[in-house]
């Protein structure tokens, strides 16, 4: 017999674990919880390289298709530094809005049987005793984890560095990052289209900047339209908000990721930085694990939950690895601009250790051949 499954949120890991249990065999009751309308969402697009949405192949094939058919496509990335672009012959990338992606997904969990519902916001646990399986797929301030805080025993880091989700109707040709130094601090802005004419731009500063420019005096509103002015070489078109508060990174971890009878996936195990990669292919990916752990081990919930932490945890703990060395080079952007900009590339691109020169030399062959005619020019000089 199926297992009575609890989801709380339907952000992209809650809606494809809902629809992936339903897909298989086991019959299990599946229903999801979630805070907001069905048709709202914070965030404007979400990125996958080629390579993600080849993993979540593993999950279901049909509708990762029909995600990538909603997607803008490009290859390649350009970085800017104090003005000089170098472009990078990065792979390909696709990007969907997601809203969009929420809708695909929705779609494909009530033809598939789950239960979705909207408007609810659980304040506590204590509904749910009736089910098999609680999952925690409520994102960053989960109240799964905040209620089992003593099983999951969380802990946070926060950064210096502040950041912003914009969107924009400006139309970039290819995903991009700027970095600006000014007379107080440093800013990088990463932008990409995932629409015709909708892109998404994350907009950071350092400590620096956010103070020496007054930003932490500032309202919500004149942030956004002093970004506008910063990032005034690379916008056509003004910064949109939605919710878009300016926050210092906050890594939240979790010593365990299940607790009893309740499990932890997406950003409640782990909040992801977007320099990574996005945070929605690897929520999206820890539901492909639980969803196998749970059809393998129906019969016994607590070893299932086990099964899921022990399979997909080492291999979130590498990417999370990168992820630190990745926030902390950020921390240190401005340092790191002072670098002449083909080295400043190559210190970006080996930021998290995973990429080495070997590697660069066989994924990125067009940089690292410019990369050394500039230094083999600059040791002539
Ligand atoms: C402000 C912001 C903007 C972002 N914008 C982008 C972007 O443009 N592109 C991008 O790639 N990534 C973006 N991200 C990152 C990305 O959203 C996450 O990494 C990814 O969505 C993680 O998926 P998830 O399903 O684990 O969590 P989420 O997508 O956060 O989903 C969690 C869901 O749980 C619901 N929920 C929470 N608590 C409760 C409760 N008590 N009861 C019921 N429901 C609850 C929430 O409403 C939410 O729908 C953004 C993150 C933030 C914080």
């Amino acid at each position: 017999m199926g297992l009575r499954v609890a989801i709380v949120g339907a952000g992209p890991a809650g809606l494809y674990l809902a629809y992936l249990l339903r897909q298989g065999s086991s019959g299990h009751h599946v229903r999801v919880f979630e805070q907001n309308p069905g048709n709202a969402t914070y965030g404007f697009g979400v990125v996958f390289s080629e390579r993600a949405l080849h993993f979540l192949n593993d999950g279901s094939k049909t509708l990762v298709d029909q995600i990538a058919n909603a997607t803008e496509k490009w290859s390649g990335q350009n970085i800017s530094v104090n003005g000089t672009v170098i472009p990078i012959d990065a792979g390909k990338a696709f990007a969907v809005e997601r809203l969009h992606l929420l809708q695909i997904l929705q779609e494909h969990c009530r033809t598939a049987g789950a239960e979705l519902d909207f408007d609810i916001r659980l304040e506590s646990l204590d509904d749910l005793s009736d089910f098999d399986v609680i999952v925690g797929a409520d994102g960053a301030n989960s109240i799964v984890r905040s209620s089992h805080a003593d099983g999951f025993r969380p802990t946070l880091r926060e950064y210096t560095n502040r950041f912003a989700w914009y969107g924009t109707q400006t139309r970039y040709e290819v995903n991009a990052l700027t970095f600006l130094r000014t007379e107080h601090g440093a800013f990088c802005g990463h932008h990409y289209r995932y629409k015709p004419h909708m892109s998404t731009f994350v907009a950071e500063c350092d400590e620096a900047a956010w103070v020496g420019h007054g930003m932490d005096a500032m309202d919500e509103d004149e942030r956004r339209k002093f970004s506008e002015e910063v990032f005034a070489g690379v916008l056509d078109s003004p910064l949109i908000s939605n919710r878009s508060l300016w926050n210092p990174w906050r890594i939240v971890s979790n010593e365990r990721w299940h607790h009893g009878n309740a499990v932890l996936i997406g950003d409640a195990t782990r909040t992801a930085h977007p320099s990574i990669g996005s945070g929605t292919r690897l929520a999206m990916e820890d539901s492909i694990f639980l969803c196998r752990a749970l059809e393998a081990g129906a019969d016994d919930v607590p070893a299932a939950l086990a099964a899921y932490e022990a399979e997909r945890r080492p291999i979130r703990e590498k990417l999370n690895k990168a992820a630190s060395l990745s926030i902390d080079w950020y921390e240190r952007m401005g340092e790191h601009m002072e670098l002449e900009p083909y080295d400043f590339v190559h210190s970006f691109l080996t930021r998290t250790k995973r990429m080495t020169s070997e590697r660069l030399y066989k994924e990125m062959p067009a940089f690292m051949n410019a990369y050394d005619t500039v230094n083999s020019m600059a040791s002539n000089v």
